[in-house]
C-alpha cells in the first residue's frame, strides 16, 4: 500500500513535536474522488532559500510604500503606521484566539473590542457602536440598513430615496443602491458645499436619509451642517455621515453634536493600519439614540465584571460579518488611540489640517483652485491650466513618480475638471511637504519648457506607463510560460 507522507517530522512553534502526518492512500480515496488524487509529485519550483529571498526582496523594492516616501492620496489618509501597532497585533493571545471560543476564555479580546467601541463613541459623541463592517463601504451599507429598519419599524413605508451630494465618494450611491434605495443627487453650490436650496427642493416624506461627507471630498467643511440636519429631521429623514476620513475632526468636531444619526469610521484610515490594494479594512459604525435598536448582533456587554456577547436585540438588522469583523485591525486602532490619548488625537487632526493648508499655500500660484474655501485635512486643485498647455492631470501624476513621490488621487471628485486631490496627513515633516511642492512646481515649469518629457513620464520607474483601461478590460492573471 502506497503511503503519502507529507512530512517526516514537524516541530510546532513552541517546540512541541507534532504527530507525523501519515496518510494512507486508500483512506484518501474514501474521501476524495480518484481523479483528484495526484499520481506524480506536484511540479513545484525548486529553488534555494537564497534565490527565494532575493526574488521577494527584489519584488518588494519595486513596490512604492509609505515607508519609502510621501503618499498624498486624497480621501485615503495614507499616514505612517506606528510599528507598535504591529507588535500588539501580533501578540499570541490575539493571533491564536479561535473565533468560536467560549466568551469566558476570550475576555481580553472582548474587553479590547468593548473599550475600542467606547472610545469611538466618545470621539464622536454617539450612543451605540458596531465594529463588524469590514470596510468603509460595508459600514455605509450597515448604516443605511439601520436607517431602513428604523423607517420600516415606524411603518413608514414611503421612504424609498436617499439623497447624496454630487461630490460624494462612489461607494455612497453604491451602498444605498444595494440597500434597495433610489439615489437622488444634490448639487454643490459654487463654494463646493451642499446647495441648501437644492436640498430643500428634494427633501420630502419619500426621503429616508441623506449621506453627507464632512469634511466633504473637496476637503471643505460643510458649515451648513446644522441647517442640513434640521431640513432632514423636519421631514422625518435621518442624517448619515460618511466619516471614512475622520482625520480633520478628532477632538474638534463631534458628529453627535451636529445631528448625525449614523456614521462610519474607517479604522484603517484615521486610526492607522496599512491599507491600499484592496484591504484589509474595518468600517466601524456609530449611531444616535434613534438607531440603537437596529444595531447588528452580537453587541458586547459588560456585567458583573464579565464581558459577554449579547444577541438579544429583536429589532437588529442581524449579522453583517462572519464572527466579529477584522479583529487585528481593532487591535491596531486600539493601540493607536490609547497611545495618543485625547490630546494626542486632537493634535493629529490639527497637524493634518496645518499640513494640508501649508502645502496648498506653497503651490497656490501654480495651479487652479476652483473651490478656494479653507481646507481641512485635504484639498483639491485642478490641472485645467496645465491641460490647456498640453499635459493632463494624469501626465502630472505619472511625472511625480519620477520625482520619487506617490501620485495624489486624480480625477476625483468628479465635479472638478482634471482634479488632483491631495492629502499629506499629519505624519509628514515640513521638509517632505516642501520637497513635494517643489516637485509640483518643477513639473509645472517642465510643462512650459519640455511638455513631451512630462507626457511620456514616468521614465525612472521599473515599468513605464501602462494602459490601465486596456488592462482592466482585458484582465489576464494567468502566467504564461
Ligand atoms: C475610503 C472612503 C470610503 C470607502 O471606504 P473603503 O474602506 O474603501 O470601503 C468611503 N467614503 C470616503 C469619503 C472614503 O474616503
Amino acid at each position: 500500500m502506497e503511503k503519502l507522507i507529507f512530512e517526516k517530522s514537524r516541530k510546532g512553534r513552541k517546540g512541541y513535536s507534532l504527530p507525523k502526518l501519515d496518510v494512507n492512500k486508500t483512506e484518501l480515496t474514501n474521501l476524495l474522488d480518484a481523479k483528484f488524487i495526484r499520481t506524480e509529485p506536484a511540479k513545484l519550483p525548486e529553488v534555494s532559500e537564497n534565490e527565494l529571498a532575493r526574488h521577494f526582496v527584489r519584488l518588494s523594492h519595486l513596490n512604492y510604500n509609505i515607508e519609502e516616501g510621501f503618499y498624498p492620496l486624497g480621501s485615503c489618509t495614507m499616514k505612517y503606521n506606528p510599528k507598535v501597532n504591529e507588535k500588539t497585533a501580533s501578540l499570541d493571545g490575539f493571533t491564536n484566539i479561535h473565533p468560536l471560543v467560549n466568551a469566558k476564555y476570550a475576555q481580553g479580546a472582548l474587553q479590547l473590542m468593548y473599550e475600542l467601541g467606547n472610545d469611538l463613541m466618545k470621539i464622536t459623541d454617539m450612543k451605540g457602536v458596531t465594529l463588524q463592517p469590514s470596510a468603509g463601504a460595508a459600514g455605509e451599507f450597515t448604516g443605511i440598513m439601520m436607517i431602513r429598519a428604523y423607517h420600516l419599524d415606524r411603518k413608514d413605508f414611503k421612504r424609498t430615496k436617499i439623497l447624496i451630494p454630487d461630490s460624494a465618494h462612489g461607494t455612497n450611491p453604491a451602498s444605498a443602491a444595494i440597500a434597495g434605495f433610489q439615489i437622488v443627487n444634490v448639487k454643490s453650490d459654487e463654494q463646493g458645499r451642499v446647495d441648501i436650496e437644492d436640498l430643500k427642493a428634494k427633501a420630502n416624506d419619500e426621503v429616508a436619509g441623506m449621506m453627507v461627507t464632512n469634511p466633504n471630498t473637496l476637503g471643505i467643511f460643510e458649515t451648513n451642517i446644522m441647517t442640513i440636519q434640521e431640513i432632514l429631521h423636519d421631514c422625518g429623514a435621518l442624517l448619515y455621515m460618511d466619516g471614512a476620513n475622520l482625520n480633520a475632526l478628532l477632538g474638534i468636531v463631534h458628529p453627535g453634536k451636529i445631528g448625525v444619526d449614523a456614521l462610519h469610521i474607517n479604522l484603517h484610515k484615521t486610526f492607522s493600519t496599512p491599507h491600499g490594494g484592496g484591504g484589509p479594512g474595518s468600517g466601524a459604525v456609530v449611531v444616535s439614540e434613534r438607531l440603537l435598536p437596529y444595531l447588528p448582533v452580537p453587541q458586547i456587554s459588560f456585567k458583573n465584571n464579565e464581558y459577554s456577547l449579547n444577541y438579544d436585540l429583536p429589532k437588529s438588522i442581524g449579522k453583517i460579518h462572519s464572527f466579529f469583523g477584522n479583529f487585528l485591525i481593532f487591535v491596531r486602532a486600539y493601540t493607536y488611540i490609547k497611545m495618543l490619548g485625547k490630546e494626542g488625537l486632537k493634535e493629529t487632526s490639527q497637524g493634518a489640517i496645518i499640513n494640508a493648508n501649508y502645502l496648498k499655500s506653497l503651490i497656490k500660484d501654480y495651479f487652479e483652485f476652483p473651490y478656494p474655501a479653507q481646507s481641512m485635512h485635504e484639498f483639491v486643485m485642478s490641472g485645467d491650466k496645465q491641460k490647456k498647455k498640453g499635459a493632463t492631470t494624469m501626465d502630472i501624476a505619472k511625472r511625480l513618480l519620477d520625482y520619487g513621490f506617490h501620485a495624489p488621487t486624480v480625477y476625483f471628485p468628479l465635479i472638478v475638471h482634471e482634479a488632483l486631490l491631495i492629502e499629506p496627513t499629519e505624519t509628514e515633516t515640513k521638509e517632505s511637504i516642501e520637497s513635494f511642492a517643489q516637485a509640483l512646481i518643477a513639473i509645472n515649469k517642465e510643462i512650459d519648457e519640455d511638455p513631451a518629457n512630462v507626457k511620456s513620464a514616468p521614465h525612472n520607474t521599473p515599468i513605464g506607463r501602462i494602459n490601465d483601461a486596456y488592462a482592466a478590460r482585458n484582465l489576464n492573471l494567468k502566467w504564461v510560460d
